[in-house]
C-alpha cells in the first residue's frame, strides 16, 4: 500500500460525492485531450479514464509512476516528471484534439501551486480550460476583484491571462490524510482578448510586484520610480494597489514597455 508522501503534497481524495463533481466540471469526452498533474492512486484518473479516448498523466513520484505502467491501459499515456519542468505547450501542440478541447486538469500538490500557475501561463495559448483543485485560500486570491482585501499581485496576473472562477468548496474531510487547511477547485480559461507581448508581460510582472510591495502604501510611494511614464491621475496617486482593477494595470504595463 502507497503511504502519502508530504513532500509531495500528497492529499488523496477519498469523497465520492466530491469526486464526481470534479469529473463533471471536466466534463470529459471523446476527441478531448487531457494531462492530469499529480494522479496520486487515481481518484480522479479512473473516472476520467471512463469518458475519455486518451488521458496523459504527469507524475513525480516514481512509486506512483510505476503502479500506473504496471497497470498497463490502453489509453493512459504515463510521464514521469516535474510538472515545474513540464513543457505544457510542446504537449498540447503534438496531441490531436477537436478545437476547444485541450485540457490540463489535477488535485494540484500545494506546495507547488502558486511557481506551477505562474509556469502554465507560458502554454496558454495552446490549453483550452485548467481545472485544478487547489488550497481555497489561493483560489480566493486568484478570483478576487479589486477592491477585496483578497485582490493581490496573484489575482492581477492570472486575471490577466485567464477567465476564472471558483465552482466548488471541498472540506479537509474529502481527503485522506486531511490538509489543514479548506481546498476549492478552480476554472481557468485562457483570455481571447489577450494581446501582450513577452515585454509587456515582463513590464506587467514589474509594475504589479512595484505596486503591491507595501500593500498599505499609497501608489504616490510604491510606483515612484515608475511615476512620470505611467501619468498617474490624482486619484491614483492616493489609491493603493488592491484599488486598482486589472485593466488599468495592462494599460500601465502597455505604456512601460512601448
Ligand atoms: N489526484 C490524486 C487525488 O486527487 O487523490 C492525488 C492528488 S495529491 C494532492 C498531488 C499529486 O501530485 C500526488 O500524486 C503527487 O505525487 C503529485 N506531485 C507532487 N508534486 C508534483 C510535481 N512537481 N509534478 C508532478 N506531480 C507532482
Amino acid at each position: 500500500m502507497h503511504r502519502a508522501r508530504k513532500r509531495f503534497g500528497q492529499n488523496f481524495l477519498q469523497d465520492d460525492g466530491i469526486i464526481y463533481s470534479i469529473v463533471a466540471l471536466i466534463n470529459p469526452g471523446p476527441d478531448m485531450h487531457v494531462i492530469e498533474i499529480g494522479p496520486g492512486l487515481g481518484a480522479l484518473t479512473i473516472p476520467l479514464l471512463r469518458n475519455l479516448d486518451q488521458l496523459d498523466l504527469l507524475e513525480i513520484d516514481r512509486d506512483l509512476v510505476a503502479y500506473w505502467k504496471e497497470q498497463n491501459l490502453n489509453d493512459l499515456t504515463v510521464i514521469e516528471g516535474d510538472a515545474l519542468q513540464f513543457n505544457f505547450l510542446e504537449w498540447a501542440k503534438n496531441r490531436p484534439h477537436k478545437k476547444g478541447f485541450c485540457k490540463v486538469v489535477g488535485n494540484l500538490p500545494y506546495n507547488i501551486s502558486s511557481p506551477l500557475l505562474f509556469h502554465l501561463v507560458s502554454s496558454a495559448s495552446q490549453i483550452d480550460e485548467q481545472i485544478f483543485m487547489l488550497q481555497a485560500e489561493v483560489v480566493e486570491r486568484m478570483v478576487a476583484k479589486a477592491g477585496s482585501s483578497d485582490f493581490s499581485r496573484l489575482s492581477v496576473m492570472l486575471q490577466t491571462r485567464y477567465d476564472m472562477e471558483l465552482v466548488l468548496e471541498v472540506p479537509p474531510e474529502a481527503f485522506e490524510p486531511k490538509p489543514k487547511v479548506n481546498s476549492a477547485v478552480v476554472r481557468m480559461i485562457p483570455r481571447k482578448d489577450f494581446n501582450l507581448s513577452n515585454t509587456q508581460w515582463g513590464a506587467l510582472e514589474q509594475v504589479v510586484a512595484a505596486a503591491f510591495s507595501q500593500r498599505r502604501k499609497m501608489l504616490r510611494t510604491n510606483l515612484q520610480a515608475f511615476a512620470e511614464r505611467l501619468s498617474l491621475t490624482e486619484l491614483e496617486l492616493k489609491a493603493r494597489a488592491q484599488d486598482i482593477p486589472v485593466e488599468r494595470y495592462i494599460e500601465w504595463a502597455q505604456a512601460l514597455a512601448s
